[in-house]
């Protein structure tokens, strides 16, 4: 009998995902048979070595990227087969994504970057949303920076208006694709604290991809990736431990 997502708490899961690009001699099988969920409420790290398929499997968790085969659910939901329409709006409504390139729009402003997800969404920003961007715009320490465009950021400004745009609807599920990679290490505990927080006090379910066993050890949970495969999965870790793993799959690879 399969169980279903609502009595696993689940926030997202998937089931049997393979991804190949490309076809023929050139194909690359970047996932091979993942099956994993995000639990609702939790921080989970998901950490692998370059190329071991992590943002494709993060773009598929999301709903932007279509599997080759397997089934992709965001809370109850399948997205696989549901229509382009439906899956936007779901998105907009309870996913935040923090890309690895970031993606801002680079005709706005830090400030209208931030609010996209409003202006998409067709509506403006609640009196409690308002004072949650304001503490994100604060505790990011982009506040002198909001009428910088894109260009006019660094790459670590620019990571951090990318994580306040996708915390600024305070959504169920948030996904975040290395979001420390291009921060000094003191910003970079502040936005690991912040993803905590964002799980421990307000329930809602992080996905972080990293290859840097210090942010992994943030996490409530790191799931290995080697391959396009799950390798292990493990309750809270240390530094040392996720180093100790990555070192000791190193060598067995
Ligand atoms: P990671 O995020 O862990 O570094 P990726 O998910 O980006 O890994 O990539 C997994 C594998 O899939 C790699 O071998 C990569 O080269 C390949 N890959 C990723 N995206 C594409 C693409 N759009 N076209 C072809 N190959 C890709
Ligand atoms: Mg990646």
């Amino acid at each position: 009998m399969e169980i279903t997502s609502t009595e696993l708490g689940l926030a997202a899961r998937v089931q049997q995902l393979t991804k190949t690009y490309g076809a023929g001699e050139g194909a690359v099988r970047a996932l091979d048979g993942v099956t994993v969920g995000i639990r609702r409420g939790e921080f989970t790290a998901i950490m692998g070595p370059s190329g071991s398929g992590k943002s494709t499997l993060m773009h598929i968790m999301a709903g932007l990227d279509a599997p080759t085969a397997g089934r992709v659910w965001i809370g109850d939901a399948e997205i696989t087969g549901i229509t382009d329409t439906e899956l936007t709006i779901l998105r907009r409504r309870r996913v935040g994504f923090v890309f690895q390139a970031f993606n801002l729009v680079p005709t706005l402003d830090a400030i209208g970057n931030i609010m996209l997800p409003f202006d998409l969404d067709g509506r403006r920003p609640t009196a409690m949303e308002r004072s949650r961007i304001d503490g994100l715009v604060e505790s990011l320490g982009l506040t002198g920076r909001l009428r910088h465009r894109p260009h006019q950021l660094s790459g670590g400004q620019q990571q951090r208006v990318a994580i306040a745009r996708a915390l600024a609807t305070g959504p169920d599920l948030v996904f975040a694709d290395e979001p420390t990679g291009n921060l000094d290490s003191r910003t970079s505990r502040e936005v690991l604290a912040l993803l905590a927080t964002a799980s421990r006090e307000h329930g809602q379910s992080i996905a972080m991809v990293t290859h840097d066993p210090v942010a992994a050890s943030y996490a409530d949970r790191v799931v290995f990736l080697g391959d396009g495969r799950i390798v292990a999965d493990k309750p809270k870790q240390t530094a040392e431990q996720v180093s100790e793993h990555m070192l000791a799959s190193e060598v067995a690879a």
